[in-house]
């Protein structure tokens, strides 16, 4: 066993209790000799192996997994009243004891049994109800001391409690269901909240001892930041709102700091030891080109240009860079001055994308971008010949659908470097395509894609190709910083002029068939429309239930005489391709969708973004959503229904009324909700931040100043006092890389 006194005095360490009235961790008892708080969960007194396999589906394998699995939120029991001093429906506790506890029937022929009891104290009685729980009067027996939490209400003309909390009060122990601020768990079927309250409660009175604090002494003396154990109790069973709010910002800070140290350790690793090709840059050519498109750049789009010219110029380190921007700020082209750069140079360039149809959109844009005279080999090689490039550019279009005979042309042409560019889907890194003078690789909506696939592409070609990572989620600077602190970025922060706004209108139930009508009449006139199925649950399958009977509603009920379709993420991908390409086509009025129409599709005759339950997306996903409309000529609308939004739901659907910037809009959302929220949900690929939230920007700022000092003192963190922080920064990077990049 490690001896916690010697340790704090390991020089390594730092002294470590500087603060006794802080540093009271001996609190906590320790686990047994040999064994750490990574034990399997079946150590817990009550959990065996089914219980084990319950745990499992809320991710609780081990003991510390138990300790940091934070309530959802705490339940305020803490107002402590006199029987005769209760208030009708507000939260709170009393103590008594109880008079009478009985078995009752109820319900038509008694079938529905109940506890009912009746318990006093020296102010009067109250009545309290247990529905379906007739099982309780066994063990609320006469004259226990009880402690009753919930809201009385009247109940057959009497005042009642019913199904409230409760808890047989014995004198030294603690109380954890009634009478203080009372965690709310995630649960699972066969785990109710009382029996996760008691395992928690175990964890932390036998176990939590054995917590190891990782962060450097010296780093919570600076911060100010409270005792980890403490930290950890206190956000399960906290005394007050303060010392709650004290050790979310330690825990916190511990997820934000671990965050940085990743991503600037893999940015260290990735300057010091990858070099890549230089790309000299013909800066006329560069010109020449943009002065032959048919419009000006924006000022944020020569900018980003220099940044990334700058970039590639110099080749060492590689590129990697990720380019942000709102929809229908221009990346495209940006992307393409980038990539007729290279090939200038003699390399090749490749552009991955997350569906078919956004690699032929992407084609198609970049050959009209191309301009010229066009030559098409079958219908997925065009040659591009025109005076402001000085050799002619051949592009290619891969995905899964590309038929044997244009793939094997591709192939050839790949790999003997007479293919330029390639656009494609998956089908780039699944194939057996070789790109032997690939130097730059353009990935699209990054967060598709893992981070596994984009190494797999890199390394078809030359050693460390630049990379360059597209995303329409404009996040405000100290978040990016954050959440890609190994990326440089690029930022376009205008929208080319002349752009219509969106008008957006949220409507509640009263106006719905208003909404329908008003969709209506634009399909009358030509257009098309989304309709935007709510978001229910994380379940795809359950999402995608939910669409198939929206969508049989609407084609049934509202629009039996137009033409619909339906889309959602349990459709094979070539389902939902062959879907998109009919709508993008005209052959569908209403697209009925779940949330995967988001990417960065254009099709210029929708005019109408319908989207239900509005007020169950995060307001960036929102965004999203509208800037699939008005990217043609016609006006066109956004529409937010939402049947009973809260007042915080109100709040931020007022918000996409009035702004029609993704950077404010973003702004907004990280004020009005947490970081999860922020991107919607689990499949952001965002790494799992349960307590930080991403608007506590000046803890942010601290952690991330603190990995730099940190790193630059102990850069690979080999040092024996930083184990187990080394050990946590590189399960945190496992936990991430999956998605995260
Ligand atoms: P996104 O950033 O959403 O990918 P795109 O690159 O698809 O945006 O550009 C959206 C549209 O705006 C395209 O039709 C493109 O040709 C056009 N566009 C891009 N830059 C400009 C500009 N500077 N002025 C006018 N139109 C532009
Ligand atoms: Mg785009």
């Amino acid at each position: 066993e490690i001896d916690t006194k010697n340790e704090n005095r390991n020089p390594m360490l730092g002294e470590r209790i500087d603060n006794p009235d802080s540093f009271n961790t001996d609190d906590f008892k320790k686990p047994p000799s040999g064994i750490t708080i990574n034990a399997p969960i079946d150590r817990l007194k009550g959990v065996d192996i089914k219980l084990s396999a319950r745990f499992k589906r809320l991710d609780v394998s081990s003991i510390k997994d138990l300790l940091y699995l934070f309530p959802r939120r705490h339940i305020d029991y803490s107002n402590v009243v006199k029987i005769a001093d209760l208030d009708l429906e507000k939260e709170c506790t009393v103590i008594g004891n109880i008079w009478e506890a009985r078995q009752i029937s109820l319900g038509p022929k008694g079938r529905l049994k109940a506890t009912e009891v009746i318990i006093g104290d020296e102010t009067g009685n109250i009545k309290v109800v247990w529905f379906g729980q007739g099982y309780l009067a066994r063990s609320l027996k006469a004259n226990a001391s009880i402690a009753i939490s919930g809201k009385p209400e009247i109940y057959r003309g009497q005042r009642t409690f019913q199904s409230p909390e409760y808890e047989l009060i014995y004198p030294g122990r603690t109380q954890i269901h009634t009478g203080r601020a009372v965690p709310v768990y995630p649960l699972t079927e066969g785990i109710n909240a009382r029996n996760m309250r008691r395992m928690t409660k175990q964890a932390i009175d036998n176990w939590l001892g054995g917590l190891e604090d990782p962060i450097p002494s010296d780093i919570l003396k600076r911060q100010k930041l409270s005792d980890l154990r403490q930290a950890v109790n206190q956000a399960h069973y906290p005394d007050n709102p303060e010392s709650w709010a004290s050790s979310r910002r330690r825990l916190a800070f511990d997820e934000l700091f671990m965050l940085q140290l990743a991503v600037l350790q893999r940015r260290r690793h990735r300057n010091l030891t990858m070099s890549g090709v230089p790309l000299k840059i013909d800066q006329l050519g560069v010109d020449q080109f943009i002065a032959s498109l048919p419009f000006s750049l924006t000022n944020s789009q020569h900018r980003c240009i220099a940044e990334i010219l700058e970039n590639i110029g110099n080749g060492t380190p590689p590129m990697n860079r990720l380019l942000q921007g709102d929809v229908g700020s221009g990346k495209t082209v940006v992307v393409l001055v980038a990539l007729l750069a290279a090939i200038s140079g003699g390399y090749q360039g490749a552009i991955m994308v997350p569906t078919e149809v956004l690699a032929e959109q992407h084609f198609q844009t970049i050959s009209n971008l191309l301009g010229g005279t066009l030559t098409f080999t079958g219908d997925n090689i065009v040659t591009a010949r025109t005076e402001s490039l000085a050799e002619p550019i051949s592009v290619g279009l891969l995905t899964g659908s590309t038929g044997t005979r244009a793939r094997r042309e591709i192939t050839s042409r790949a790999s003997d470097g007479t293919l330029d560019l390639l656009i494609g889907t998956h089908a780039l890194i699944q194939s057996e395509i070789d790109l032997p003078n690939l130097a730059l690789v353009v990935m699209d909506e990054q967060h598709r894609f893992g981070v596994m696939q984009r190494s797999m592409l890199r390394q078809q070609g030359i050693e460390n190709p630049h990379s360059l990572v597209l995303s329409a989620t404009p996040i405000p600077r100290t978040l990016s910083l954050t959440l890609y602190g190994d990326l440089d970025i690029s930022t376009l922060d205008e929208l080319p002029p002349g752009r219509q706004p969106i008008p957006t209108k949220w409507v509640g139930l009263d106006s719905r068939d208003v909404a329908y009508g008003f969709l209506r009449r634009q399909v009358e006139e030509g257009r098309q429309g989304f309709i935007i199925c709510p978001l229910i649950n994380e379940s795809e399958s359950i999402d995608a239930k939910a669409a198939t009977d929206e969508f049989e509603r609407l084609s049934s009920d509202i629009y039996p005489d137009l033409t619909l379709a339906l889309m959602h993420g349990r459709m094979p991908s070539k389902e939902k391709d062959r879907v998109m390409r009919l709508f993008r086509d005209g052959e569908v009025d209403i697209l009925v969708s779940t949330s995967v129409v988001e990417v960065g599709i254009d099709v210029p005759n929708a005019s109408v973004m319908m989207i239900e339950g509005a007020d169950r997306f995060g307001l960036s996903q929102l965004h999203q959503f509208r800037g699939r409309v008005g990217r043609g000529q016609h006006r066109s609308y956004c529409i937010l229904l939402s049947d009973d939004p809260s007042e915080l739901a109100k709040e931020r659907l007022n918000k996409l009324e009035q702004f029609n910037d993704g950077f404010q809009l973003a702004e907004a959302d990280l004020e009005l909700r947490g970081p999860g929220d922020f991107f919607g949900t689990r499949q952001s690929g965002l790494p799992n931040l349960k307590m930080a939230q991403l608007s506590d920007r000046d803890l942010l700022a601290s952690a991330r100043e603190e990995a730099h000092m940190l790193l630059e003192s102990a850069p690979d963190l080999s040092n024996e006092a930083h184990k187990t922080l080394a050990e946590q920064v590189s399960s945190f990077l496992e936990q991430a890389s999956t998605e995260f990049s």
